[in-house]
């Protein structure tokens, strides 16, 4: 079984030819042989074979082509699949990840396809996990902004993110976020639901947005907190998380990450979180390569939109603070833009502060 490659060295080992790369990525996606993406989806099981010159498999049935990299997240990228590995590699080694720009280093690549890799591979993070269970703490923290208007939290330079963590024994378990225009009822009730299992203990403090949990089928263990003290004894992970997490967005992103995007960000965040032990860190690469070659892929196109409609909704829900004048770039229809569209200009979040 493969592990996660511990250093720089060991993955050169592994990885370092396109055949092995190669070889690693058909043992994961066609374990018993080429399996033909249309005759599956009739229910029908046909044999296959490589066509070596044209680097295609081939359907010995309906005589399909397909490369090996179409339905993953690699589907359609000119570039060898050393270097999305290594893409993976990078992101995962590092306890605090990497960004963008530091792949473009690394790799040598165009800062746009290092951006556009980790944007697709972010997609993957959330899918396939188990909703929390046991105990679990919840609260709403903020994440970012730093602008003349109110401060803390209602600031409208702030993200407002719902934040649930399990606990296992005196330690944590998962976690998991979600960014919410407004921390109401609806939107709490929603979180809730769909991340956390009914029947769950959850603890929170008193704010009245929480209401009764018990409502929803969990039971509720709600606190006043007055002193940190308080917040130590009865949400002391929601508390050591949500450090950490602002001390990743500060810290690798220099909190240049557009609001509209933080949540991809958030859950590169629980994906790691939910693999920080010893035991589990080994298995970071493998489970992020085995979700990228078995889940579906996202295009480019796909994600640009995602990014310009989540863009267009913030400027609708967050009005400039008064008194501060700030040059927004306009906002271009999906429809009207040429491909690529305007890239993430890190700059313009530079006010960013957690
Ligand atoms: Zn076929």
């Amino acid at each position: 079984m493969l592990k996660m490659p511990k250093n720089r060295s060991t993955f050169e080992k592994e990885f370092n030819t396109e055949a092995k790369c190669r070889k690693y990525l058909l043992k994961e996606r066609w374990p018993n042989g080429f399996v033909c993406p249309r005759c599956i989806a009739k229910n029908v099981y046909s044999k296959g074979y490589l066509l070596k010159s044209r680097d295609k498999w081939e359907c010995a049935a309906c005589k399909y082509q397909c490369s090996i990299r179409a339905g993953t997240s690699m589907e359609g990228s000119k570039y060898p699949l050393r270097m999305w590995f290594e893409a993976m590699f990078y992101m995962m080694v590092e306890k605090v990840g990497c960004t963008a720009a530091d792949l473009q280093r690394k790799l040598g690549v165009k800062y746009e396809t290092a951006w556009s890799w980790f944007t697709k591979i972010r997609k993957y993070f959330p899918l396939n996990r188990p909703k929390l269970s046991g105990t679990v703490e919840f609260d709403e923290i903020s994440i970012g902004g730093k602008g003349k208007g109110v401060r803390g939290r209602g600031s409208t330079w702030k993200s407002n993110v719902l934040m649930a963590v399990e606990r296992r024994g005196r330690g944590s378990g998962e976690v998991r976020m979600e960014v919410v225009a407004n921390a109401n009822k609806k939107a709490i009730k929603k979180f809730l639901l769909e991340n956390i299992e009914v029947g769950t203990t959850v603890c929170t403090d008193a704010a009245k947005e929480f209401g009764d949990l018990t409502e929803l089928g969990y039971s509720h263990d709600k606190r006043v907190m007055k002193t940190k003290e308080d917040l130590e004894s009865h949400l002391p992970l929601i508390y050591r998380a949500s450090r950490n997490v602002k001390r990743v967005v500060m810290s690798t992103h220099m909190g240049a990450i557009a609001p509209w995007r933080l949540l991809t960000y958030l859950h590169e965040f629980e994906f790691r979180f939910a693999r920080k032990k010893e035991a589990r860190r080994e298995s970071l690469f493998e489970d992020l390569l085995r979700l990228c070659i078995t889940q579906k892929p996202f295009t480019l196109k796909q994600i640009a939109k995602e990014g310009n409609d989540a863009e267009v909704a913030y400027s609708k829900i967050t009005q400039e603070p008064k008194g501060r004048k700030r040059a927004r770039q306009p906002i271009v229809p999906w429809q009207k833009v040429i491909f690529p569209l305007a890239w993430p200009n890190p700059r313009r979040w530079m006010n960013w502060e957690a």
